[in-house]
């Protein structure tokens, strides 16, 4: 569903200029978790603005469905890391939820269906009433995946949107991860620097390169699932593509990295 080709980004001109991007390459089918790491810097959010429609990119071609980005498509939702800006502090959780909903014409029935919906899937039926200041960080990022959730997105794209809570959250954020996009099906691109959670949450990780980023390993997770964050993460298979991501992200060769 996802076709990106040649992708390349440069910021700026002349000696200042800097090339975030230099010739991605990347394919996700319909329904797929993929996951993108890579070095601190390497042009990972370069890469998703682009994909979402929010950079034009300096050359090469993103397509959703066949259809070349050239603005953000209306099928398509991001979670970013900051949740504390992505939410209106004066609008309730609910008015939050579903403000996408109205700008897509949906009927008050409609709405307030989707958004009670959203909001049990994540948790957080108690809170619809609630502002986003009221809530904890992990909470308020629940929030902001509702929403996207609410949105029936074909696909959701998530920038580091575990970066800025502590580590039970995350990984509670995780394992909510996993079991909404059982859901709906949908195809989740999510960018992580963390090499654990990459392994845990993805069905594939593709590792950038340092700048100007190109993929350097693209591997396929098959573990057992369910997955599990005890027994998932102990266990050999796990332990073994960890292994192998991280060395890809340091640069290193390795013989047994698939790059597919
Ligand atoms: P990552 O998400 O992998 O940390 P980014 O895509 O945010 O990396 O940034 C890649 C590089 O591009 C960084 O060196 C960053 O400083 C630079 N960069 C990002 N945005 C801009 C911008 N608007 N203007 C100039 N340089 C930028």
């Amino acid at each position: 569903m996802l076709e990106i080709s040649k992708l390349t980004h440069t910021y700026g001109t002349g000696p200042s200029a800097h090339h975030a991007l230099g010739g991605v390459d990347l394919s996700v089918a319909e329904g797929e978790l993929v996951c993108i790491v890579g070095p601190s810097g390497c042009g990972k959010s370069t890469l998703l603005r682009s994909i979402a429609g929010l950079l034009r990119p300096t050359g090469g071609r993103v397509a959703l469905n066949g259809v070349p980005v050239e603005r953000t498509p209306d099928n398509l939702a991001v979670v970013f890391q900051d949740y504390s800006r992505s939410l209106f502090p004066w609008m309730s959780v609910a008015d939050n939820v579903s403000l996408p909903l109205r700008r897509r014409g949906m009927d008050k029935k409609g709405r307030a269906e989707a958004t009670a919906e959203a909001l049990a899937q994540v948790g957080l039926e108690a809170a619809a009433t609630k502002y986003p200041w009221q809530l904890s960080g992990g909470m308020q990022q629940r929030v902001s995946i509702a929403r996207a959730l609410a949105y029936r997105p074909a696909l959701l794209l998530m920038d580091e949107p575990f970066g800025s809570v502590d580590a039970q959250t995350r990984e509670d954020l995780e394992d909510l991860t996993l079991r909404v996009r059982g859901h709906h099906n949908m195809t989740i691109l999510l960018i992580t620097h963390d090499i654990d959670e990459s392994v845990y949450v993805g069905d594939r990780v593709v590792v950038l390169s340092k700048a100007p980023a190109e993929v350097v390993g693209d591997l396929r997770v098959d573990l057992p699932g369910p997955r599990d964050q005890i027994t998932t993460r102990e266990h050999p298979d796990f332990v073994h593509l960890r292994a192998e991501v991280g060395r890809l992200v340091r640069g290193m060769r390795s013989p047994s990295a698939s790059a597919r």
